[in-house]
């Protein structure tokens, strides 16, 4: 079926060997499934005894692009053999290119490049501390960031700070002050918080990836670029793990036509290659931060710049948003009807693009872990978040033909559970 060999596919550890490694020298911090996989091609993975899956996880969406693009992967052995890292101390030739290209590609006047996720939306915090000291005189150290239940923007103290989950939080304080947290989805929340003169941002992800994908009513992002407008405070997107054709649109905010004033993006702009990471905002934020003040040793270093520049060629070049669109209407509507199947397995389904999303009913005291061992079983690889909820991401590269393979495979799975 796959145009490589086994010996191409199988390494020389096993399963066991390789999982008893990292168990005995690596830190407990994730609970992985038992699977180990050692090459990468479009949407399919392979472990290393050469067992075959699809990949409906694509590194919590940074994969968008499908496994080892040739495009991006030989932008970056071309750049890796002349050079790859200069730190900021010095100008590179590829920084500036870069810089230009993305910025035009997301419609900013500036951009500040990072490496991850987390990292960027240190970044966007930061600069909006920044703004609200210079550009609204609130007074010093007394800065407000408005955050929202069930947000997820990375594991950092000056992120968790706002985290309202437990396991991200639970004996790892003292927090950070300056966050009023609200209720995600609620206008009269936030128009009431907006209204404290010291809050400089409302910091939010047009859907909540991690704790299940969350979709908020329409015309809320919309309504609340209008509030941030009124109580002249910055609003903040985070499109890490939604941006970047996953939702069917360039970005998420394009449902609702929204411009955010700072924007923070990661994962897919490097298609998985290599950690890039950026934030964007026109010039009177972005100016907010002067030389010396932020920075990191390899934000915007050379080899990062190629990649994100192949990365989003290849977005715009193969249509992955349009891809993205179509497919996952094709995808809900097979898991809606696999819902109405089963009633009593399947209490949702929902998403946009292909950031989908189907909550199972335990049934038995088997789970949403225990369905996702058996659709690695049938060869698809999915992860539970949230106990009970099942992300579906699969690369934007995925075809109808691939999908309805993956599709069966989840219905017999559902079927069988
Ligand atoms: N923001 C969002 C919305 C995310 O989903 C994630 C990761 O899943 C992050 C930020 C953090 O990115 P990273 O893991 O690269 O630090």
């Amino acid at each position: 079926m796959f145009a490589t060999t086994l010996s191409q596919n199988t390494s020389q550890i096993t399963s066991k060997e390789a999982i008893a490694l990292e168990d005995r020298y690596g830190a407990h911090n994730y609970h992985p499934l038992q699977v180990v996989l050692t090459r990468g091609e479009g949407i399919h993975v392979w472990d290393v005894e050469g067992k075959h899956y699809f990949d409906f996880l694509a590194a919590y969406s940074a994969v968008n692009q499908g496994h080892c693009h040739p495009k991006i992967v030989a932008a970056l052995v071309e750049q890796a053999q002349k050079i790859t890292l200069t730190s900021r101390a010095f100008y590179n030739d590829k920084l500036g290119e870069c810089e230009k290209m993305i910025t035009e590609f997301f419609g900013y006047e500036k951009v500040l490049m990072m490496n991850s996720g987390a990292e960027a939306n240190e970044t966007a915090l930061k600069l909006a501390r920044k703004w609200g000291y210079q550009k609204k005189n609130i007074p010093k150290n007394e800065a407000v960031i408005i955050a929202v239940q069930g947000n997820f923007h990375g594991r950092t103290m000056g992120i968790i700070s706002a985290s309202t989950d437990v396991s991200s939080t639970n004996e790892f304080g003292p927090f950070l002050p300056g966050y009023d947290i609200i209720p995600y989805n609620d206008l009269v929340a936030l128009e009431n918080s907006l209204k404290n003169p010291n809050v400089c941002s409302l910091w939010i992800e047009p859907i909540q990836g991690e704790a299940g994908v969350y979709l908020p009513t329409n015309g809320y992002l919309k309504t609340a670029a209008e509030l941030c407008k009124k109580y002249n405070v910055l609003f903040i997107i985070d499109e890490v793990q939604t941006g970047i054709a996953r939702t069917g649109k360039l970005l998420a905010a394009d449902y609702e036509d929204v411009r955010a004033d700072i924007l923070i993006l990661g994962k897919a702009l490097s298609g998985g290659v290599y950690p890039v990471s950026a934030v964007f905002a026109d010039d009177h934020i972005m100016l907010c931060i002067k030389p010396g003040e932020h920075g990191s040793t390899f934000g915007g270093n050379p080899l990062a710049c190629a990649v994100a520049v192949a990365a989003l060629e290849v977005v715009r070049d193969e249509n992955l948003a349009e891809n993205a669109m179509n497919m996952g209407i094709i995808f809900r509507e097979r898991m809606q009807n696999l819902m109405a199947k089963y009633p009593n397995k399947i209490s949702a389904v929902r998403g946009k693009g292909l950031m989908n999303a189907i909550d199972i009913i335990e049934t038995n005291g088997k789970t949403a872990w225990d369905v996702c061992v058996n659709l690695k079983e049938n060869g698809l690889l999915a992860k539970p978040t949230h106990g009970d909820k099942i992300r579906f991401t699969p690369p934007l590269v995925i075809n109808a033909e691939q999908l309805d393979e993956c599709c069966a495979i989840i219905e017999k799975v559902i079927a069988e559970f």
